[in-house]
């Protein structure tokens, strides 16, 4: 099985889309030439894959499945959230208290939190990140489960540096709908392409 983070190619032939890790010379459906028969809106293109590495992912929220990695998510078991520094650390918070992970993160879900052109944020940002993390508030007794837990810990992260640019805070709901749901929905998606690739060959779908 190709590894995870590789992509996978998706060209389109006799009406469908056709994914695949590798372009076939004929058409997994009708038999002709994949090759002859390309228009350029039916050549191939590459799907990336939807996972980073969240400790080469600097100043990201990311996101993980509390066990395992996202080739075992069944869709529906617990995630774990994080904020990384520019240093290659996750920073995270659990029953447990602050952790500070150098490793674990490399297969995640990121969304970025600081524009590449800001260099004072940037420069600024393990000292916001470590000052917030030492904080009584992230003691392990204070931690529970339904509201005060990992999710708490990294938006309230983000609360804290959009109150330092003057810019209003953001609800857990908000920031939920608006940066996290399309990227898991995107992972729903790959993670089903990739395994009928991986077991088939071909995941074919037919065009609408
Ligand atoms: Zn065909």
């Amino acid at each position: 099985m190709q590894p995870l983070e590789k992509g996978v190619l998706k060209f389109s032939h006799c009406g469908r889309d056709i994914y695949c890790s590798l372009i076939p010379e004929l058409c997994p459906v009708c038999g002709q030439s994949a090759v002859n028969s390309w228009k350029l809106e039916d050549a191939p293109v590459s799907i990336p894959s939807p996972f980073l590495n969240g400790h080469w992912e600097k100043c990201s929220f990311v996101l993980k499945p509390t066990a395992g990695l996202f080739g075992e998510y069944d869709g529906c078991s617990d995630l774990h959230v994080g904020i990384s520094s520019t240093s290659g650390f996750v920073f995270h918070y659990n029953e447990t208290g602050i952790h500070r992970d150098d490793l674990g993160w490399e297969q995640c879900v990121s969304v970025p939190l600081v524009p590449p052109d800001n260099y004072v944020l940037f420069n600024q940002w393990d000292c916001y990140l470590q000052e917030f993390a030492s904080l009584d508030k992230w003691l392990s007794l204070r931690y529970n489960e339904e509201d005060h837990n990992c999710y708490t810990f990294a938006l309230q992260f983000i609360n804290t540096i959009r109150t330092l640019q003057e810019k209003p805070p953001l609800t857990k709901k908000y920031f939920t709908e608006r940066f996290v749901l399309p990227r898991t929905r995107r992972v729903s998606k790959y993670m089903t392409i990739f395994r009928e690739v991986s077991q088939n060959d071909f995941y074919i779908v037919e065009k609408h």
